[in-house]
């Protein structure tokens, strides 16, 4: 059964100007809800750790009941209803109280709340792992499967996909095979998490000299922990932003490179080992299961369809890309000769950015910092809002909170603007404090589902962020990124409110994993578009005073820049872990390092050999074969923004904003997602608009890369 639980993306609060007692409760509502034949409902939060866990234990309880139920009927009478639906029904209401208790895990002020809201959460998601290996409820689906039932549309791909789940779990193999399957998973699992456990466990303290620091801020030298003698600076290489800091600054090559070999060696004793015999794992699974490969196994319910997909793919964005970062290199190349007086300098893995950064600061300095005065919290919310319920026809509404976790915990009503249709619920949980989530994500609390009775149950969802908390002054002033960040993440909430999709499998934003991020990663474009941002942005102590249009082209000059170097790391990654994942021969052993790091050098720079990446590449275990999905989405993100680049209004064009509600948020996974994309494009995808995007000019026109049809992935 597919995992339901939480599907995370995010928001935040602010000041109310209207007094509780004048705000609308949500009862407000019932009536539009009734004559739309639909539900809205605040979930009832637990209160104490033993509620938390009883509820959990009693969800459960109801859902193995179910099953029980599934597997006991009569197999001559099996209809669509009585296995399929009732899977997914049993499902979503599991994860109804699943979901209380992650928000209850991320948000709750007490201790005990928040580890009751883990423990349950690890309960739920064991239970979940062994529904796909009940034997009755198997036959029950099976039997139903074997009356050939003449289903369409949502049905079918439901009943597909449901098939697809037993098969990818083993259950269509013969019992002594399934028992070999079930124990590979374990041994793979259990070699997971120690995969992680050495990632998290290397420390590598690197002490320079300050001499040999030259370049790098003083106050990153001043920051506690750094300086640890009269003249040495410990570094250590497993602290991405102390790792960052100096890669990123320091002026001599040998600290840089003795830095990168640290860095990309990290749990090289241990891990290299480890992910060899996991590749193998994979692999075996993979073939048991009939798949060519690991990629393919992973890849079968993403749009790439196939590890053959993704790979061509991202081979065709690496081809796109090469004039722009021959080009870039160059660039850094007579920076690197012009510093060293060396006419015959090369870039090498461990100067990309350092001079990414001198170019950077010297061609296009903006001081980002100073940007904030522009983004104060409250109007940067409202001014999205505004753009928002403009272009996708809905209404906002603050209501009352009746149980609340945080004092500024903030709800709000969506409904639609042209019928008055109540859409959801959402809430905002915006500033960071003790012992709180600590990034910036969407959950479902409620998803979207059409209940037995004929109505709609309506979603509930919060958003859970952390942006910087008010000032001395009372202002919480946002950067841009933190903007772009707002303007993303709300876009996950809209995903999940608009779904009409049937069933939950189907609803809101569970749609494939490579396409889920495209839509909030287009809504980005959104804060960088002068029209829009002049809507909202102003500084706070001079509301005249709009972002000056040169500093937004600096910034998008500047972000340009080094685009393609960015993207061919990016691609590096994503071609090394579906190489790692491609077809291997049973009997001979992995070497993760040789099949690796060859891509390194092929698509993006020069490396010291003794390094080795993959032991301290953490997205190999749970993204293993998807982390191409990181650019594939970028790409779509691209391709669908085209829409509103070419619409009367741009990015307040209301006609494409209710184009992308209906084709795209409403459906969900309900119908093919390349379909949802093209009906909304109106043409074939392409990655074309991406490369333009990222300052990719006029490719040949015989070698354009395009993303292949549906079917050959
Ligand atoms: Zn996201």
């Amino acid at each position: 059964m597919k995992q339901q639980l939480l599907a995370a993306f995010f928001l935040f609060t602010f000041a109310s100007t209207v007094p509780a007692e004048d705000l609308k409760t949500v009862d407000a509502f019932r009536d539009a809800a009734t004559k739309a034949k639909s539900l809205l409902t605040l979930p009832n939060w637990e209160q104490t750790p033993e509620e938390v866990d009883a509820s959990m234990k009693k969800a459960i309880a109801t859902a193995n009941a179910a099953l029980d139920q599934i597997g006991l009927q009569d197999l001559s009478k099996v209809n669509f209803k009585s296995t399929i639906v009732a899977l997914d029904d049993l499902g979503y209401q599991a994860s109804l109280t699943a979901n209380n208790a992650t928000i209850i895990k991320e948000t709750n002020t007490n201790p005990a709340m928040r580890k009751a809201g883990e423990d349950a959460v690890k309960i739920f998601q064991d239970w979940a792992v062994g529904v796909d290996y009940r034997e009755d409820v198997y036959k029950a689906v099976k039997a139903f499967e074997k009356t050939r039932p003449k289903l369409s549309g949502e049905d079918a791909k439901l009943l597909k996909e449901t098939l697809l789940d037993y098969k990818r779990a083993g259950l269509d193999l013969p019992p002594e095979k399934r028992g070999e399957v079930e124990q590979l998973r374990k041994d793979l699992s259990k070699l997971g998490t120690t995969f992680d456990s050495n990632i998290v466990e290397t420390q590598a303290p690197v002490v320079f000299t300050k001499a040999e620091l030259e370049g790098v801020p003083e106050s990153f030298l001043a920051t506690p922990g750094i300086k640890t003698g009269d003249d040495a600076y410990t570094v250590k290489a497993n602290v991405t932003w102390q790792n960052v800091t100096v890669m990123e600054n320091a002026k001599s090559e040998a600290t840089r490179r003795r830095l990168y070999v640290v860095r990309d060696s990290l749990a090289k004793e241990k891990n290299v080992d480890v992910l060899n015999q996991m590749l193998a794992l994979r692999n075996k699974i993979a073939l048991r299961l009939g798949y060519k490969s690991w990629a393919d196994y992973q890849t079968e319910i993403k749009m790439a369809k196939a590890g053959a997909g993704a790979e061509k793919y991202i081979n065709d964005l690496v081809a796109g890309t090469q004039p722009k970062f021959t080009a870039e290199v160059e660039e850094m190349r007579k920076a690197k000769a012009a510093e060293t007086g060396d006419p015959n300098a090369k870039i090498a893995i461990w100067d990309f950015r350092y001079f990414n950064n001198q170019v950077k600061k010297q061609k296009y300095a903006v001081d980002t910092e100073a940007l904030r005065v522009y983004f104060p919290f409250q109007k940067t919310l409202e001014g999205m809002f505004a753009i928002y319920q403009s272009i996708f026809g809905m209404k906002f509404e603050k209501i009352a909170v009746p149980q609340k976790w945080v004092d500024d915990l903030q709800l709000y009503a969506v409904t639609d603007s042209g019928t008055g249709e109540p859409l959801g619920l959402f809430y905002l949980d915006m500033f960071p404090r003790e012992g709180k989530f600590n990034h910036f994500a969407q959950f479902e609390i409620i998803g979207g589902k059409l209940l037995d009775d004929g109505k709609y149950q309506r979603p509930t969802v919060a958003l859970i962020c952390n942006f910087p908390p008010p000032n001395a002054e009372g202002q919480s002033l946002l950067t841009h990124g933190d903007v772009e960040t707002l303007f993303h993440e709300f876009g996950h909430a809209l995903h999940t409110i608009a779904t009409r999709a049937k069933y939950s499998r189907f609803s809101g934003t569970n749609v494939p994993g490579d396409f889920v991020e495209a839509p909030s990663q287009m809504l980005q474009n959104w804060t960088w578009d002068k029209k829009v941002l002049d809507t909202f942005a102003a500084d706070y102590r001079d509301a005249t005073k709009k972002i000056p249009a040169e500093t937004i082209e600096k910034m998008k000059e500047a972000k340009l820049a080094t685009a393609a170097t960015y993207y061919r790391r990016q691609f590096a990654m994503a071609s090394l872990d579906l190489a790692l994942h491609a077809a291997h021969p049973e009997d001979q052993p992995y070497d993760c390092v040789a099949i690796s790091n060859p891509i390194w050098e092929k698509v993006f720079l020069p490396i010291a050999p003794e390094t080795t990446f993959v032991s301290y590449f953490g997205h190999l275990n749970g993204y293993d074969a998807g982390y191409y999905g990181y650019a594939w989405a970028d790409a779509i993100a691209a391709d669908m923004a085209t829409v509103f680049e070419s619409a009367k209004d741009g990015y307040q064009d209301k006609q494409a904003g209710m184009r992308l509600r209906r084709d795209i948020y409403e459906p969900g996974d309900s119908r093919d997602i390349t379909q949802s994309i093209e009906k909304f494009l109106g043409r074939k995808q392409s990655v074309q608009p991406f490369l333009k995007r990222i300052g990719v000019t006029t490719p040949d026109k015989k070698t354009k890369p395009t993303v292949p049809p549906p079917d050959a992935r």
